[in-house]
């Protein structure tokens, strides 16, 4: 698939996003109100960063893990001191609520915090050689400058996810941000510099996908992580390819939550409402589809329903996040309605909110019933809006079944959930879930960082590497083999045993 970057740019011109040469940012729950504005780099000035960070890499690669991870320790004090600051800025370039802004910064705290315990680590192996007097033993080493392209949603926990990592292990990095959303990006690098760290180690560049494309394809790159969408993330590991580069996706998701009829119904209650609003619906994580057995469906939904309505009233609340642009909020009131036309039922929302001042880009929480097979119920809609899938099976065996084929026939593979008292039910659910991420009893959002917990997706959502966790040292390390014969003669690889 081809990805027709002059048309894209065409669309940010048209909504006034791009202004001669320069990002616009603006506030999407204010929209006449503008954040930041940032020159788009040349190709030029990416050149530039581009050997710089070859340069860097020279030395940082060489300075010893535990002391690359007192520099993030540093930044990390930085982060924490500025947290309210930096919160605040990312509330207002990305319109989510200010606890959720808060939530991402410490989510900085947090992956820094567990990867510069990972400088005293970063273990490699020891072996058996098949030799008398001979040692084998493997290290990681460090790639060379790293691409991170991110999306708009998460922009400053993710590009931490991607530099934590990427950094202990000896790594620099070019940080290409959302044009989206591309404040919270800067600063988080701006921190980086500020806590010390050798110039060229930690850059960004702006611009839209086409800078993107052009740090990826250079050959001084030699890593491209992306975050964002299945059509980019497919495009840009053609381009990694092409190269012989490591490249690791963060895609799409498509989550369901699946209810059994001896659930607590309390308990899926608050865990739908935050995992399909939460953020204005717009996770990768986010709750998408409900599948629900009919005999609790009607009473939870009216529940449901009452609490999604309690987001907003005549204004969104301060705890509803803003959709990010117009063309975004289009495209979510065109699938919904397209579902409509097809036969879902409307329950709730279904519209785009005007307070009569057009302050932001609102979309009401919606909930439909839906045919699985729909558009709605397979692709992806990024917003606020849940399908209902009811099902009626005589047995909670038969339901749970029958669910489950229908969370998994799907292209994406990232987060599902299951709510049951059963527990037997539950641990087989869990297991039979295609996805990189699963819940019991909690919903498809709010994956942790650190050691045990590893993000990321399955099938169309990722291409097998994991942010956050120790998994992440898989994508920014590779392995080197070192052999030490200690015999003083030529030995040669046979294995004699008569
Ligand atoms: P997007 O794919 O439109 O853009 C993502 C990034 O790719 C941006 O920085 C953009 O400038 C860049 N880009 C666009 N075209 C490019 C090209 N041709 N070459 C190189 N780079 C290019 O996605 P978005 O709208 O910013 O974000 C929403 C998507 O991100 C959703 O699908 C969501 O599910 C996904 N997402 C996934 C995760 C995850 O961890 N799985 C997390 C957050 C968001």
């Amino acid at each position: 698939m081809t990805i027709n970057t002059v048309e894209k740019n065409k669309s940010l011109e048209e909504m006034g996003l791009i202004e001669d040469g320069k990002i616009i940012n603006l506030n999407p729950a204010k929209i006449s109100e503008i954040v930041s504005s940032h020159e788009i780099d040349s190709e030029a000035q990416l050149e530039q960063k581009l050997i710089a960070a070859d340069k860097a890499f020279k030395t940082w690669s060489k300075t010893p893990a535990p002391t690359r991870a007192k520099y993030l320790s540093k930044a990390n004090e930085i982060f924490t001191a500025k947290k309210e600051e930096l919160a605040l800025t990312l509330h207002r370039e990305n319109g989510k609520p200010l606890e959720e802004a808060r939530g991402e910064i410490q989510e900085i705290i947090d992956v820094f915090e567990f990867f510069i315990g990972e400088g005293r680590r970063l273990y490699g192996m020891t072996g058996q050689s098949e030799m008398p007097n001979k040692t084998i033993m493997t290290t990681r080493e460090a790639l060379g400058p790293c691409v991170f392209i991110t999306a708009w949603n998460f922009p400053a926990a993710v590009p931490a996810w991607k530099a934590a990592p990427a950094l202990i292990a000896g790594n620099t990095f070019i940080l290409k941000p959302s044009e989206l959303a591309p404040l919270s990006g800067k600063l988080f690098v701006d921190v980086l510099n500020e806590a010390g760290l050798p110039e060229g180690v930690a850059q960004y560049a702006m611009g839209t996908g086409s800078v993107g494309e052009y740090l990826a394809k250079h050959p001084l790159s030699k890593l491209v992580s992306v975050t964002g969408s299945v059509e980019v993330g497919r495009h840009v590991a053609q381009i990694a390819a092409a190269g012989f580069k490591k490249c690791a996706l963060e895609l799409g998701g498509k989550n369901s939550t699946i209810v059994l009829r001896d659930a607590n119904l309390e308990l899926v209650l608050d865990g739908v409402l935050w995992g399909a609003y939460g953020t204005g619906g717009q996770r990768c994580t986010s709750t998408s589809r409900l599948i629900i057995e009919r005999s609790v469906s009607d009473g939870f939904l009216k529940q449901l329903v009452a609490k999604a309505q309690d987001l907003y009233t005549d204004k969104p609340a301060i705890n509803y996040a803003p959709i990010i642009n117009k063309k975004q909020l289009e495209k979510i009131d065109n699938m919904v309605q397209r579902a409509i036309k097809e036969g879902a039922e409307l329950i709730c929302g279904g519209k785009i909110l005007d307070d009569g001042s057009n302050s932001g880009y609102y979309y009401a929480p919606t909930i439909l019933k839906a045919k699985h097979g729909s558009e709605i119920t397979k692709k992806e809609v990024f917003g606020p809006v849940l399908s209902v899938i009811e099902l009626e099976e005589n047995t909670k065996e038969e339901f749970l079944n029958k669910a489950l084929e229908i969370a998994n026939d799907i292209e994406y593979g990232l987060s599902n959930a299951v709510y049951t008292q059963d527990f037997n039910l539950g641990m087989q659910a869990v297991h039979a879930f295609e996805s990189g991420l699963v819940y019991l009893n909690a919903p498809t959002i709010g994956a942790e960082c650190g050691g045990a917990s590893q993000f990321g997706g399955w099938k169309n959502t990722g291409n097998g590497s994991r942010e956050s966790g120790v998994a992440a040292l898989e994508t920014y390390t590779q392995y080197k083999t070192i052999a030490i014969d200690y015999s003083g003669k030529l030995q040669r690889a046979q294995i004699d045993i008569d």
